[in-house]
């Protein structure tokens, strides 16, 4: 009953178990590379073993920067086993960015992809790895560089013995990817990665099994890809890499072509998925496809929809942060909802949902914690056993937990009675215009719903008379028209005049987050007062 819950402890099972699983990674020029559960527990092995006679011992911080595929996975298993911790490190982010969180880390070694050499060259002179390992190599690597591959031949797997220690050990780190002030690090135990393995292999939230094949759009370097390679190992389910093409065409050929069953990414993926499915004249076979798990930023309601009436393709909506690992809530439909009509059903599903089992939810308002009414919103707090209880090194400790050890989300959202939690907005993104909140994350989803438009993202622009006003940038459907009068009195039938925005910019794209999200803060500062002469028409 004191099994130590270790993230070796679940390679062994694959190892034992599903040696014949298949992980298939899509490689920068395209090929598709495939091997078996037993290839992939024996080169974890070997790597722990290279990372140990590099003298990389318990705690130390080993590095990748690389996209998802098999080297990663790897990775994923080899650092740990050796009771290091696995630092992905977000590639997109500003490289000033990318300096600070390796020095912040103090990472020794960096596993680097071949085709992220270049991103590596515009980081080097002012990064401090020891070593520096080449993944997925095509030709000699640079001076003063290994190569992946030949450090992994040179040592005998049968060497490696299943490690014993305790399961608080740090197996994992990632950056928060904030869009204000520095990126803050986050540690997971290998005792919050294994329950949060078991927690979406739970039939009441993803439901992984040995029957799956699991493709994680998400990024490998974005929250441990929504903890998608951990439990995909741990159940035994194939897994589908799709390298560094994720541009829609490619995923869905690699959902057809691999008959994937089941995937995740954030909306901004399933949005260009979803346009290029409506426009494609030959039906991709998706049949087997039974749940795509969406997250990161609220799913708009048009495209779950969307999706389901039109491609029979089921969304599923979950809410996470890199501080809770990330599931936090998860919307499953709740069996009093089983024969509702389909539009009821739609609303539940588009709220983030319940918590998961073992993870807890509240909302705190001005004057305490909220009731679970559905209509009262406050600052979602949330505790559980793959929750941060701290950031890394302690900084803003003090403002972001709570004494009672709830992790304060920065989110703003309501809860209802049955516990199924819908997020309002960011504290940072609500519009505060006469003393009331208005949701800018209601008005895109609205926007959204509208057969012309893209995407949209809603900001706060000052107004001297409201303190702020909604401004909606608005990105048109290909060879479809709107204007903003047009698009005010379609949200009119959905909301108060008040909140209804006076101005409409019309963008070409929005810009993006380095996680794939709405980079609010860029068209803030695109359309305050002192660009007036770029601003809305
Ligand atoms: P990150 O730490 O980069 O994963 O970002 C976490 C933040 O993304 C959360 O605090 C939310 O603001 C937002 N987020 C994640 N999932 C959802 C969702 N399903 N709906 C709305 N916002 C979400």
């Amino acid at each position: 009953m004191d099994d130590q819950l270790l993230l070796p402890s679940l390679m062994r099972r694959a190892e034992q178990l599903y040696g014949d699983r298949e992980v298939v990674s899509r490689l920068p020029d395209k090929a598709l590379h495939r091997y078996r559960f037993t290839d992939f527990a024996r080169r974890a092995k070997q790597l722990t073993l290279a990372l140990q006679r590099m003298g990389i011992g318990p705690g130390d911080r080993v590095a990748t920067l690389a996209w998802n595929h098999y080297a990663h996975l790897e990775a994923y298993f080899g650092i740990p086993s050796a009771e290091a911790v696995l630092h992905t490190i977000n590639l997109r982010l500003p490289t000033d960015d990318i300096v600070y969180i390796a020095a912040h880390a103090e990472d020794r070694v960096l596993l680097v992809d071949e085709a992220l050499l270049p991103l590596l060259e515009q980081v080097r002179e002012r990064t401090h790895f020891e070593r520096i390992v080449v993944m997925l190599a095509t030709k000699p690597v640079p001076d003063g560089m290994l190569d992946y591959e030949q450090l992994l031949a040179a040592e005998n797997p049968d060497e490696f013995e299943y490690p014993e220690f305790s399961e608080r050990t740090a197996a994992a780190m990632s950056y928060t990817s904030g869009t204000t002030g520095r990126p803050k690090g986050v540690l997971y135990t290998h005792r919050a990665l294994v329950l949060h393995s078991l927690g979406l292999a739970l039939a009441e939230s993803e439901g992984i099994t040995s029957r799956d094949k699991v493709m994680p759009v998400v990024p490998m370097f974005h929250v441990n890809a929504w903890g998608m390679p951990f439990v995909a190992v741990m159940m035994g389910a194939d897994l589908v890499m799709p390298g560094p093409h994720l541009d829609p065409v490619s995923l869905i050929d690699l959902l057809e072509r691999e008959r994937v069953t089941v995937t995740a990414g954030v909306p901004t993926i399933w949005l260009g998925i979803l346009s290029t499915l409506d426009n494609s004249t030959q039906r991709p076979d998706l049949t087997n496809l039974r749940s795509m798990l969406v997250g990161g930023a609220a799913a708009p309601p048009s495209m779950i929809a969307a999706f389901q009436e039109r491609h029979g393709l089921k969304v599923i909506h979950a809410w996470g942060m890199t501080e809770t690992s990330p599931l936090g809530t998860v919307s499953i439909l709740p069996r009093e909802l089983a024969a509702a009509p389909a539009e009821e059903q739609l609303l539940s599903r588009a709220r983030q949902g319940p918590p998961m089992p073992l993870v807890e939810i509240r909302a705190r308002g001005e004057t305490g914690v909220v009731p679970w009414d559905g209509r009262t919103p406050g600052e979602l707090e949330v505790r559980g056993p793959w929750v941060a209880k701290a950031y890394y090194r302690g900084e803003e400790n003090d403002s972001r937990f709570t004494d009672d050890g709830w992790f304060r989300t920065g989110d703003i959202a309501t809860i209802d009675a049955t516990g199924s939690m819908q997020i309002q907005d960011r504290i940072k993104d609500v519009i505060k215009s006469g003393g009331e909140w208005i949701s800018s994350v209601l008005l895109e989803n609205a926007l959204m719903a509208h057969p012309a438009v893209a995407e949209a993202a809603v900001v706060a622009i000052p107004d001297p008379k409201w303190q702020e006003r909604p401004l909606a940038c608005v990105v048109l459907r290909q060879g479809e028209s709107a204007t903003g009068d047009e698009l005010r009195e379609f949200l009119g039938k959905d909301f108060p005049k008040w909140w209804l925005p006076e101005q409409y910019a019309f963008l070409q794209a929005i810009p993006k987050t380095s996680a794939g999200k709405f980079l609010k803060s860029a068209l803030r500062e695109q359309f305050s007062p002192a660009r007036e002469a770029q601003g809305p028409q």
